[in-house]
């Protein structure tokens, strides 16, 4: 554990992916370990870990990146982190993020701009950047993100690492600052495959205190990883692969298939026709549950509260003015449109029966196939700067992970390849709840 604060105070200049540090509890509990002995079996026990900064915690401040939540501190802990506890891991610090988890690079945070591991004029990607750069830099073995259209598999792919968004439910969603509800899970971001699946072990299962946590018994995910791909069903959705993506990316992508069809997986093209409305649908949905789950930052309950504010009006506005960053109050403005009487209909609802479709297309793919491969992303990590004043363009970067967060499947990916100096990630989508056939996929081809 000392060593590994030595490691993260001499690559954080260049990386800049913590918002806060937890050393002197980390060290008394790495202390306390050695004392106590690690029970035989208990392969997570002493090993560090960085938590995003959605994700609250007692002994650290939990910010979201948000002005709006400078310096604040929890009074419980997420279900995460008392499960990351129980397991022995040992919670080095928080890491950075897009504000309350909106963005595609990490650049919307408040406090710091995080650097790709690879290249640090390339952003680490988001909204899980700091989580990705973490671990892809030597930080951290782990690290814990969150994904509500793309944000632990984009940032996985851009910097080279293994990310698992697992099947909504999996994971208990209390104490991970709600972005849109019926869209955020958590998962472990990792180096290794197997790393991945056995903190998703010490993660899983049903939580009372989160009503959407699902109650199915947690099967471990490593006791199978070892069983290959041969005979397994692996569809490629012709539209992951079209205009917009990157030649290179697809280039690599199809390599890395070509592979498993080596392994004896038998591979085929499908369609999933409604994956073009997956980004219009999605920013209605997303951005209406953020508009009602943002509600609760209001200069009083928590955090920030306007110094100028003269009356109760006034603290609510002035202080989530002050609070909130530009892409956060645009997606408060949007999703309180979307919701409104005159818009509803037309947006919201129609939003709602866009995402029943693309539900539909997979199951129709899931009735014959294991598994859906395809690019993670449509190119590598792009410039620091280059697409912050160009929101639509930042939207599009999750065009192929949004698909799997509307229809609540699980999604990974997995570097594969190389374009411009820059990893490549692999996607692999599962069947709900089928994690352990994924990690099976995954670990074949690394
Ligand atoms: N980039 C997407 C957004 O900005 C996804 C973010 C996420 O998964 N948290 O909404």
């Amino acid at each position: 554990t000392a060593q590994t604060f030595e490691r993260i105070e001499a690559t954080e200049p260049n990386v800049e992916a913590f918002l806060a540090l937890n050393k002197d509890h980390a060290l008394k509990r790495a202390e306390k370990l050695d004392n106590i002995g690690i029970a035989e079996g208990n392969v997570l026990a002493g090993i560090p870990i960085g938590i995003k900064d959605n994700i609250v915690t007692k002994e650290m401040p939990t910010t979201a990146a948000s002005k709006i939540l400078e310096n604040f501190m929890s009074v419980y802990d997420a279900t995460v982190v008392d499960k990351v506890n129980e397991a022995g891991l040992i919670s080095v610090g928080k890491l950075n993020m897009d504000e309350f988890a909106m963005g595609g690079s990490t650049e919307t945070s408040y406090y710091k701009k995080t650097k790709n591991a690879w290249d640090q004029t390339k952003v680490p990607g988001g909204s899980s950047g700091g989580s990705a750069a973490a671990v892809a830099a030597g930080q951290v073995p782990v690290s814990l993100g969150s994904d509500t259209g793309g944000s632990i598999r984009q940032p996985a792919a851009f910097n080279g690492i293994v990310g698992m968004k697992p099947t909504y439910g999996r994971i208990s969603r209390y104490g991970l600052i709600a972005f849109s509800s019926s869209l955020d899970q958590i998962g472990p971001m990792t180096r290794t495959v197997k790393d991945n699946a056995l903190v998703l072990n010490a993660i899983s299962g049903h939580d009372v205190k989160d009503s959407t946590s699902a109650q199915l018994e947690v099967p471990d995910f490593t006791s199978t990883i070892n069983d290959g791909v041969k005979g397994m069903k692996i569809a490629v959705p012709k539209e992951y692969f079209g205009e917009g993506v990157n030649p290179e990316v697809v280039a690599a992508v199809k390599e890395a298939i070509k592979t498993y069809e080596k392994l004896g997986a038998i591979v085929e093209e499908v369609s999933l026709p409604h994956t073009k409305y997956g980004v219009a649908a999605y920013y209605i949905i997303a951005s209406a549950e953020a508009s009602s789950n943002l509600q609760r930052f209001d200069g009083i309950r928590y955090g920030y509260r306007s110094p100028e504010a003269k009356n109760l009006e006034e603290v609510y506005v002035k202080s989530r003015s002050e609070g909130f960053g530009e892409e956060v109050k645009r997606r408060i403005m949007l999703g309180t449109f979307s919701l409104s009487a005159g818009s509803y209909d037309a947006y919201f609802r129609k939003a709602g029966k866009a995402r029943t479709l693309m539900i539909q297309d997979f199951d129709k793919v899931f009735a014959d196939y294991d598994l859906i491969m395809a690019p993670t992303t449509p190119t590598v990590a792009f410039g620091l700067g280059e697409n912050i004043d160009d929101p639509i363009t930042m939207y599009m970067s999750d065009v192929l992970t949004i698909p799997t967060n509307m229809a609540g499947l699980p999604g990974m990916s997995i570097p594969c390849g190389f374009s411009q100096g820059l990893p490549v990630g692999l996607q692999i989508i599962g069947q709900p709840f089928g994690e352990a056939q994924m990690y099976k996929a995954a670990y074949a081809f690394e």
